[in-house]
């Protein structure tokens, strides 16, 4: 009898796989970092072929650590960065160039022209997103653009085109599957996301020939299976999902209104908006959550570029601390911020703002000012910041979620998670098992196989979360919020020098 799930998570810097038991518990985790490659500035680069070697390590190092044959596994799931772009010939399997990374900016030039084309409304229309390099078709044509023969090649079938959900389930099915998800197609500016196809307006628009993309497949069922050469015998792969709509399911958010924030390097904030799909007024995108059954489900998603990066700066650029943990206390030595409110605007600022033109700003400095108010404020800034995104959430669905589920790096901090909570005025839950992204993929191909009944099932097995209630007056949050927001209007437009008046 099949005992485990094996989650393939593959991220921007590593490739992990984690063996998930039928009691929600991990029995088995390796991972292997790769390169990471910058041949200008701005670009970044992946090589496809170590991506692939990297990720089967990783699955064959998490089944020896729990001393797991593949007999023992029931399905394999798997999540990715995401908009991460591969093309690939179709024969051979070889990659035709590195893969472009999601964090890439060397399809700008193929975004302005689709701006010049005044193309965006449309595009927002149909995808739920915005022009930009981020997303991968604009890096196919990039791609199309600079090798040589690719385009006619590519329109004769020759080429395949993939998001690394589709590269990973290529290469274990040694090229027998082609074959993405909704929650990956979603991000390709390809996708129309209310009819759930590809695109032609957009495939024409982009230039890009139907014949390089895969068959568009539910997020949880059997994709296919895994080549018997690879790990001894045949997986089914089951469950496959982008990291963050993979992290939305794993944090169970599978109905409309609950939302989930991660606290990495920057915060990827989503709310399940269930069968509808508003498009943002207010600076979010629209993506796909899943297709489960044949039902599309789908969520609202906001980004904030610093977070835990703000940490490191107060660590190694200020070297207030020598260890993110040791923020917590420092932040708890002082009663409150005295008035300092930091915006960490290192990078611009994203969601809601769309401000690139924005910068890191300290302000209401007073000589007792000292290093435990400017942590303080670097930590309160996160929870400010995805108050601003869960206001933007609540204008363009009409829903307020009750709670908020978190997980990443950051939420360990719990003077951070109750400063959370009392700034939004809702709980901050924090589940037992902090691996939401992997448990994500490994639910979907647990309930592709019927490992699991249903997603509740799996709720049940699991510890119990930690909850942390709001414990502030409306005054106080109120106040404190507004605080806030004339700080980052301080921070905006700072690099555009040319804009201010009167300065000699
Ligand atoms: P990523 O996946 O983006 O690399 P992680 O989820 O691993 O990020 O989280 C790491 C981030 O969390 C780092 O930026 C780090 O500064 C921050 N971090 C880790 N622990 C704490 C803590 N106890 N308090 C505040 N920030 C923390």
């Amino acid at each position: 009898m099949a005992r485990f799930i094996l989650a393939l998570d593959q991220g921007t810097t590593s490739s992990r796989a984690l063996l998930f038991d039928e009691g929600g518990e991990i029995a088995g985790v390796e991972q292997f970092e790769f390169s990471q490659s910058f041949p200008k500035p701005g670009w970044v680069e992946h090589d496809p072929v170590e991506i692939w070697d990297s990720q089967l390590r990783a699955a064959r190092g998490a089944l020896e650590k729990a001393g797991a044959r593949a007999s023992d596994v029931a399905a394999i799931g798997i999540t990715n960065q995401r908009e991460t772009t591969v093309v690939w010939d179709r024969k051979t399997g070889e990659p035709i160039h590195p893969a472009i990374v999601w964090q890439s900016r060397q399809s700008s030039g193929v975004c302005d022209r689709l701006r010049a084309a005044g193309l965006e409304e449309e595009i927002r229309e149909r995808t739920g997103l915005l022009i930009d390099a981020y997303f991968s078709g604009t890096k196919i044509r990039f791609i199309l653009d600079a090798v040589e023969g690719s385009q006619s090649r590519a329109e004769a079938g020759e080429l395949c085109f993939g998001t690394i959900d589709t590269w990973l389930i290529y290469k274990l099915t040694k090229g027998r599957v082609f074959a993405t998800e909704p929650s990956n197609a979603s991000r390709t500016l390809l996708f129309n996301i209310a009819e759930g196809a590809w695109d032609d307006f957009l495939l024409d628009a982009l230039g890009i020939p139907r014949a390089m993309l895969p068959e568009v497949r539910d997020s949880s069922g059997v994709f296919g299976e895994t080549d018997p050469s690879i790990f001894g015998a045949a997986i089914p792969i089951a469950g496959v999902a982008g990291d963050q709509q993979s992290a939305l399911f794993g944090q169970g958010c599978v109905e409309q209104g609950r939302a989930k924030n991660t606290y990495g390097t920057g915060c990827f904030l989503l709310m399940n908006t269930g069968a509808e799909a508003p498009r943002s007024e207010a600076g979010l995108i629209t993506t796909v959550a899943w297709r489960k059954d044949d039902r599309l489900e789908y969520a609202l998603e906001g980004s904030i570029f610093v977070a835990g990066s703000a940490v490191q700066w107060l660590r190694d650029g200020l070297e207030f601390v020598s260890h993110a943990a040791e923020t917590e206390a420092l932040a708890r030595s002082v009663p409150d911020s005295d008035g300092v409110y930091v915006v960490p605007a290192f990078v611009g600022l994203g969601a809601p703002y769309w401000d690139e033109a924005a910068r890191g700003t300290i302000v209401g400095l007073t000589r007792g000012s000292s290093r435990a108010h400017i942590t303080r404020a670097t930590l309160e800034s996160i929870a400010f910041q995805t108050r601003d995104v869960m206001n933007a959430m609540g204008q363009d669905s009409g829903i307020s979620p009750s709670v908020l589920r978190v997980d990443g790096g950051a939420c360990e901090n719990d003077f951070l998670m109750q400063f959370q909570a009392d700034i939004l005025g809702i709980a901050v839950e924090r589940p037992a098992v902090l691996e939401a992204t992997a448990m994500g993929a490994a639910a979907l191909a647990g309930l592709g196989v019927g490992f699991w009944r249903d997603r509740s099932e799996l709720d049940t097995k699991v510890g119990p979360a930690t909850l942390f209630e709001p414990d502030m007056s409306e005054d106080r949050r109120e106040s404190l919020y507004r605080g806030w927001l004339r700080a980052v209007e301080r921070s905006r437009g700072w690099a555009n020098e040319d804009a201010d008046s009167g300065v000699p």
